[in-house]
């Protein structure tokens, strides 16, 4: 069964309590990466529609009284919405909140990472695919590996507790990087988290080769390292992580070939308001109606209560299931509604 944070919590059919909500605080980015936003034009958000920090933090503490302990800054690219570190200290107000965590690309930590920590911000998580810059170009389109690296840098300097490097892995293009990225990891005391290449919203050109597996990556590692022994006690965290011979650690997050829907306590707020209890759903339920019509509090929370309550969803396991796999979403549906993409919804 699921940890259960809090008594209190809300649980869904499958018995999984409302723990973790990611926050997209916006779903533009300064990066285009090949597996998440690999088209030329993209269709934006309406700027009246972005949440405000207050309207964010008002509908985060409702949050918490239905369970919410953890939450992570998300985007698109979160360090993109300006004034940042004022969201991070108006949640970190919110005495029930455990856990303030950010997913970024790391451009931007250099000249926010202290500032951040100084607000309350509790845990960075940055993504990095590959340790060459001319690599970084082709899947990014933009020529900024080293920034990454400053802001990197940065993070660890700023106080943090080590950092989490998330890297997604795809045949042919970075998958030669396993082992370098473990040993540059390893030297920063940091801990790398693999990411199987997800079929969602954005990745228009996903296929089924190019998933470097769970499996495949363990092999990799113990041809090199010989022992690669699994950390028991993974709970409702998305990576399941595994110790080496000279006691480093590291993660993988094996969305594709083995799911871990049975024990996941996260759902997705987008930068516009919509609640998303999947990854994979197809709809959000809009919050923002709602708190700008002047709802009560009550009201929204009960809200949240029933579809939490309702909740069946196991996109990914589902996913998993499916015969002939290609992209999710075909990219005339994804125009018609952003709310689709992997980087409106937030990772
Ligand atoms: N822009 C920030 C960043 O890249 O860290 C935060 C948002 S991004 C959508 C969050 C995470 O989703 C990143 O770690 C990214 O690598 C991951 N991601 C995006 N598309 C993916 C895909 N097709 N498969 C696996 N992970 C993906
Ligand atoms: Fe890359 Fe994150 Fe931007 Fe997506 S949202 S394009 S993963 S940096
Ligand atoms: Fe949770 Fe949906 Fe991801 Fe499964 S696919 S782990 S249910 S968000």
């Amino acid at each position: 069964m699921p940890e259960r944070p809090d008594s209190a919590a809300v649980t869904d059919v499958h018995g999984r309590p409302l723990g973790q909500l990611r926050l997209s605080v916006t779903d533009r980015c300064n990066l285009r990466c090949r597996y998440c936003m690999p088209e030329q034009n993209y269709e934006w958000l309406p700027h009246d529609d972005l949440l405000r920090y207050e309207e964010i933090a008002d509908l985060v503490s409702i949050f918490t009284e239905a369970g919410v302990r953890k939450v992570r800054l998300t985007g698109g690219e979160p360090l993109l919405r300006r004034d940042l570190e004022r969201l991070v200290r108006l949640l970190a107000a919110n005495t029930r909140i455990e856990d303030i965590a950010m997913t970024t690309n790391g451009i931007l930590l250099a000249d926010s990472a202290r500032r951040l920590r100084d607000a309350g911000l509790g845990r960075v998580t940055v993504s990095l695919d590959t340790l060459h810059p001319e690599r970084f170009l082709e899947l990014t389109r933009q020529d900024l590996h080293a920034r990454v690296l400053e802001g990197i840098r940065a993070a660890r300097d700023a106080g943090f507790p080590p950092l989490k490097l998330d890297m997604v892995l795809i045949r042919g293009v970075n998958d030669d990087e396993i082992l370098p990225m473990l040993d540059f990891a390893r030297e920063l005391g940091a801990e790398l988290r693999f990411i199987e290449y997800m079929d969602v919203g954005g990745a228009t050109h996903w296929s089924g080769a190019e998933v470097v597996s769970r499996q495949e990556i363990l092999e990799r590692v113990a041809s090199h390292h010989g022992s690669v022994e699994p950390i028991p006690g993974q709970g409702s965290a998305p990576a399941q992580r595994f110790a080496l011979a000279d006691g480093s650690t590291f993660g993988i997050i094996a969305s594709v070939t083995a799911p871990f829907c049975r024990d996941c306590d996260r759902s997705r707020l987008t930068a516009d308001g919509q609640w998303y209890l999947c990854l994979y759903a197809a709809r959000g339920i809009d919050l923002r109606g709602p708190l700008r019509r002047g709802a009560r509090r009550e009201e929204i929370a009960r809200v949240i209560a029933a579809e939490w309550s309702a909740r069946m969803d196991r996109g990914a396991e589902e996913r998993r299931a499916t015969r002939s796999r290609g992209p999710l979403i075909a990219i005339e549906a994804l125009r018609q509604d952003p709310h689709l993409e992997m980087h409106t919804r937030g990772g």
